[in-house]
């Protein structure tokens, strides 16, 4: 059977597009990752879940993914921090990024093929750089640092499509800075500031002590890893402008080849119509989400109930919502798993969802419409299989088309959530387990395990603490 056309919105065209890798095999794609100076709040998770979701069409769709997403671990708000905490810029950002990691895990995100952190890319970033100063097209100002002249690269502001009067409303914050020669003009390094010097936040350079710019960092890391043309880069949209138009113009710039193929930008996620930012209040971050009992299956349906072009609304009934949802996927599972066969209309329901959710998923990843797929086909499963029916292949095609659906959703609860009450007693006891092995009573630690093992939950001792889960 041919796969249905993946079409994907490209921001550069504003057009939905049909969508190949180059290479025909493997979709090389770059994401805009966490700035690691505070943990990523849900909005910057419903960015990255949008990026798993893109991953796992892909893979659906046969092709290999290697995806790279960058950790930016200097910046302003980080040397900020660390001089205020009077630490290293790496005692923010190293157990900000381990949560950014538990976080991402928790959240079922699968990992990328690459995590590049900006620090380990100092050479790459200045011969970056000097490329563009030997292309004529950056120039070192009065003040040390070494600008970008966006008057020398016709093409800016094609991705954001924005005239001049208004790239310039979007500098305007920097044009105090009498030492570049537009206000426009941004900044790929910036000589060091004591402030910067103090925190580790500066490296040798031809153009004397310093530290990358934003933007430089994801087009040296992307073209390092991926290669001059990317096949997709994504990021959430107020990245646009001037981030990604920024990265353009630099990349480009350098190499004369275009810097992706696709841009892909995934909406807001807001909370009672503002936008979620790390600065203000309306902060939700997955441990608190962990804390209250929110499944990440509630979470990933909540944030697949939108379009990743449509924003979204954070709140309380909407993940109720959701809860309630995957608790049906979750019995689903559990009573395919022990369904001993079924009827040839389950067979009809499976093959028809499944060919309803490809054609939802690669048009524009549609994973609201690729969703309701999967409850389609749940409704009409669990009516079959009232009816009992003893055929195995029909029951065998139901779970593969569970599977293929679920293995791009990955929407089961976890049972340690879905019961909080079973949660409190297993970490109670585990407590208890550990008070007993600091105290060497080897023989109440045992007996613990079987307590925990005689209801049903197996534990697992690892470096980072005893982890559990209910088996059987
Ligand atoms: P940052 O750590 O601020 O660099 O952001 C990481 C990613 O999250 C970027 O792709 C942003 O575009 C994205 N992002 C930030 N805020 C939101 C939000 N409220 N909703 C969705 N994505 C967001
Ligand atoms: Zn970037």
């Amino acid at each position: 059977m041919s796969e249905p056309e993946f079409l994907l919105y490209n921001t550069l065209t504003r057009r939905v597009e049909p969508f190949a890798p180059a290479d025909g095999t493997t979709v090389r794609f770059y994401s805009c990752g966490p700035t690691v100076y505070n943990p990523a709040h849900l909005g910057n998770f419903r960015t990255f879940l949008f990026n798993d979701l893109l991953r796992r069409a892909v893979r659906l769709r046969g092709w290999k993914v290697r995806q790279v997403m960058n950790i930016t671990d200097v910046d302003d708000k980080i040397i900020k921090r660390a001089n205020e905490q009077g630490t290293q810029i790496r005692g923010i950002t190293e157990p900000v990024t381990g949560i950014f990691h538990a976080d991402r895990s928790y959240l079922r995100i699968e990992a990328a093929e690459a995590y590049p952190k900006a620090t380990e890319y100092i050479p790459q970033m200045i011969a970056l750089v000097e490329r563009l100063v030997r292309a004529g097209v950056a120039y070192q100002a009065d003040d040390g640092s070494v600008y970008f002249a966006i008057a020398r690269f016709p093409q800016y502001g094609r991705l954001s499509r924005l005239d001049t009067r208004e790239i310039k409303a979007g500098a305007r914050v920097a044009q105090d800075d009498y030492a570049k020669e537009n206000a426009q003009d941004f900044a790929l390094w910036k000589a060091a500031k004591a402030e910067d010097e103090r925190v580790g936040a500066a490296w040798d350079s031809p153009w004397g002590r310093g530290r990358p710019g934003w933007h430089l960092e994801c087009s040296a890391m992307a073209m390092d890893l991926l290669g001059e043309t990317l096949d997709i880069h994504t990021g959430g949209v107020d990245l646009i402008f001037p981030h990604h138009e920024d990265e353009i113009a630099q990349s480009e710039a350098a190499t004369g080849a275009p810097f992706s193929r696709c841009w892909c930008h995934g909406a807001f996620l807001l909370t009672e119509g503002a936008k979620m930012a790390k600065r203000v209040g309306n902060v939700s971050t997955v441990q608190g989400l962990r804390e209250a009992n929110v499944s990440a299956a509630a979470i990933r349906h909540f944030v697949f109930s939108a379009h990743y072009r449509k924003e979204l609304n954070l709140s309380e009934e909407a993940l109720d919502a959701s809860a309630e949802a995957v608790r049906r996927v979750g019995d689903f599972a559990e009573r395919l798993g022990q369904a001993a066969g079924g009827t040839p209309a389950l067979a009809a329901s499976a093959d028809a969802a499944v060919v309803d959710f490809k054609a939802a998923l690669f048009d524009d990843l549609n994973a609201p419409k690729a969703t309701g797929a999967l409850f389609t086909f749940i409704n009409s499963a669990n009516a079959e299989l009232d009816r009992g029916g003893r055929d195995a292949g029909a029951l065998a095609a139901a779970r593969r088309a569970f599977e293929i659906m679920n293995g791009v959703l990955d929407l089961i609860p976890d049972r340690t959530v879905a019961d909080p009450a079973l949660a409190a007693w297993v970490e109670e006891r585990l407590s208890a387990r550990r008070e007993a092995r600091q105290r060497r009573d080897f023989g109440e630690a045992d007996r613990i395990r079987q307590e925990l093992t005689a209801r049903g939950i197996a534990i697992e001792d690892t470096p980072g603490g005893t982890k559990w889960k209910p088996v059987g």
